[in-house]
């Protein structure tokens, strides 16, 4: 097993410590982004491990059937004119965010795959398992001045699983949703559904319905500092015509932004949005985002590429930027900090990861519902191997 309690980058914060000497695990952790300003950690390239699908009813497959591909417009004198909000509301099936499904897809993957899982036998034990998401949002934390979270974590067998859990502020703002943003949330799919086709080289169709249940996922392996990490997220589309044709490297992430006009309104995106942008492609190793930039009537008139990689060129020279080091020290700071935090081994016991801007994180204790997060079949199932290891093959029996 990987050392754990030691960490690169935020030295400042906490005394590098092995988890089981730290009789007295720091209460909380600051987020102020100055403490975190070190060199950039190791980030090990990410590599995919394999793939799901969730279908139109979000069943679960263990296929690529839900992947789309890239077919962005001819690029022929004229520009696209996409009518984001065509269809809408007659052809929009979105998914019931009432159902709270935590890492439910990603664990039935893990399931299935635990046996031929590569980086040697233990490697599961030592590793993180979280949804890409939940990292995009702890890596934007020292710069998030709006939103907060809530992390619940469970230490099983050795690996710490983390899972979001929606705060009471967010659960009211998603109900008190005003049809416009709906609107806006559909148009972001629509978008989706103009720039890819079902098959390579196919053409779109945007004659049908978006159904936002519909998720092709990616599982990657990384590793940030000595934390290894396994994470799934979904992924927009691949580009058959990728210079390098390999996952990661051929997928893109598709966004709608509003149109700008003036250099204060760029200004303005390459701080706030292009940040969030970056978090969420970086971890996964996706090499390009593509933005349709929409007018206020809801037309896409002009695309943009933007490669992960150069982003943050555009605020390296603002003192009001954001700074990827920052985002992932502070990430290997908290993952540390959890590391710490969860010594007990238990699936039925939860430790919740509370931050609110203005605030350090903190952290409650809590017991089985409705916390508790990990699944019994899942539990269950992997209970059986330790009584009955899974048979690898071996070349003598
Ligand atoms: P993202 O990076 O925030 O898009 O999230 P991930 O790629 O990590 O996706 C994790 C899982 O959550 C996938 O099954 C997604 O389909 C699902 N998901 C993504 N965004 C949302 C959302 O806004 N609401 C709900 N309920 N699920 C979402
Ligand atoms: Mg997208």
């Amino acid at each position: 097993m990987e050392p754990r309690g030691t960490k690169r980058g935020a030295g400042k914060i906490e005394v590098a410590e092995p988890r089981n000497k730290l009789s007295h695990p720091p209460s909380s952790l600051p987020t102020d982004a100055v403490l975190y300003s070190g060199p950039f950690p190791f980030y090990r390239r990410p590599s995919q491990l394999g793939y799901f699908s969730l279908d139109a009813e979000r069943q679960y497959h263990g296929d690529a059937r839900a992947l789309r591909y890239y077919s962005p417009p001819p690029t022929n004198g004229q520009g696209p004119n996409f009518d984001l909000r065509d269809g809408y509301p007659n052809r929009y099936q979105p998914r019931d965010e009432e159902v709270r499904e935590g890492l439910d897809h990603l664990l039935r993957w893990l399931l299935e795959h635990r046996g031929q899982l590569e980086g040697g036998p233990g490697w599961l034990a030592g590793a993180i398992v979280t949804w890409r998401g939940h990292l995009t949002k702890l890596l934007t934390t020292p710069y998030e001045q709006q939103d907060g979270w809530q992390l619940a974590a469970s230490r099983f067998q050795g690996t710490l699983y983390l899972s979001e859990v929606e705060t009471l502020a967010a659960r009211a703002q998603r109900l008190a949703r005003p049809p416009l943003l709906r609107e806006l949330t559909y148009m972001g799919y629509k978008f989706e559904q103009y720039m890819c086709a079902d098959k390579p080289g196919g053409s779109p169709d945007p004659s049908g319905e978006v159904n936002t249940n519909v998720a092709f996922c990616s599982v990657l392996r990384s590793r940030l500092g000595n934390h290894p990490l396994l994470f799934a997220g979904e992924v927009d589309c691949t580009d058959p015509q990728a210079a390098s044709p390999q996952p990661p490297t051929c997928y893109v992430e598709l966004k709608t932004s509003k149109e700008m006009h003036s250099p204060g309104q760029w200004r303005s995106f390459y701080r706030h949005k292009l940040l969030k942008w970056w978090a969420q492609s970086f971890l996964p190793g996706v090499p390009n985002v593509v933005a349709g930039f929409r007018t206020p009537e809801g037309f896409v008139c002009s695309l943009k590429t933007f490669p992960t990689m150069q982003m943050f060129e555009h605020v390296r020279n603002d003192r009001d930027g954001w700074n990827p080091s920052v985002c992932m020290n502070f990430c290997a700071a908290f993952l540390s900090f959890a590391q710490n935090t969860v010594v007990q081994d238990d699936p039925r016991l939860v430790h919740l990861f509370s931050w609110e801007p203005g605030s350090p994180v903190t952290v409650s204790v809590h017991r089985d519902a409705p916390h508790a997060f990990l699944p019994t079949w899942y539990v269950e199932a992997m209970t059986q191997d330790l009584l009955s290891p899974p048979k690898t093959p071996s070349p003598k029996n």
